[in-house]
């Protein structure tokens, strides 16, 4: 994301009046704001390649509960910080929420302030979270290995006349795979750097994606030459295969 863009964030509520009122206050406040009414379309925001800063997330929605919703975005392997609203007060939906992955929690109703202080501060402490990775330097815009042709700014990739469609989190992944190619890197430095989670130990989110790409990329998945599993380690990416 350029640093000019404004931060954008998803508000995901059904009722359109407090959807409306987050809208407005949320981008007063400078902040880009898509909204969806279902946790459907809340997947077709999510599926843009543009990302975004945190998501406001309703736990009553029409069509899946906020924690089902939660729980399958960390499945998927979307780390964006949550903030889940709901009108109960149980304490054991606070629990719930943050089991299924959510960051922070807000009971209804609740002042907007209050809102966007929290906000504020998952921002800030996601930004403390990433601020080694923007110190690094900026990498090449293309890579090429086997037969596969990747474009990082067009998010073009072709494997030999084939062209592939990758999701964010697969192309951050290559990314950060293709600035250190030969290097062992363990999952918990990939979590890090490319879901920016720091002391996360569902390190099963980077064999998912690994086996992703594996899928996409290698000649024969079930016997990888680029994408090389390093026992008790994690990962090593070879763009020339060594020989056997
Ligand atoms: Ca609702």
């Amino acid at each position: 994301m350029s640093p000019r863009e404004p931060r954008r964030l998803l508000v995901i509520e059904d009722e359109s009046h407090i959807a409306a009122g987050l809208k407005l206050n949320l981008s007063l406040e400078g902040f880009a704001v898509d909204v969806a009414a279902t946790a459907r379309e809340a997947g077709q925001y999510l599926a843009r390649p543009h990302g975004y800063a945190a998501i406001v997330l309703d736990v009553m929605l029409p069509d899946l509960d906020g924690f089902e919703f939660c729980q399958r975005l960390r499945e998927s392997g979307n780390f964006t910080p949550v903030i889940m609203l709901t009108a109960r007060r149980a304490p054991e939906d606070r629990v719930r929420g943050l089991e299924a992955g959510a960051d922070d929690y807000l009971v209804k109703p609740f002042e907007l302030s209050e809102l966007l202080a929290r906000v504020r501060s998952l921002l800030r402490r996601r930004q403390w979270e990433n601020a080694d990775e923007s110190r690094a330097p900026a990498s090449p815009a293309q890579l090429e290995f086997g037969r596969v042709r990747v474009d990082f700014d067009s998010h073009r990739v072709t494997v030999g006349d084939r062209s592939v469609e990758l999701t964010r989190l697969e192309l951050d992944l290559l990314r950060y795979f293709a600035d250190h190619p030969g290097r062992v890197l363990e999952r918990k430095e990939l979590l890090e750097k490319v879901w920016r989670l720091r002391d996360c130990a569902n390190t099963r989110t980077v064999d998912n994606f690994v086996l992703r790409l594996r899928k996409h990329f290698e000649p024969d998945p079930s016997a990888p030459v680029h994408f090389l599993s390093v026992r008790g380690s994690g990962y090593r990416f070879c763009p020339v295969p060594s020989p056997a």
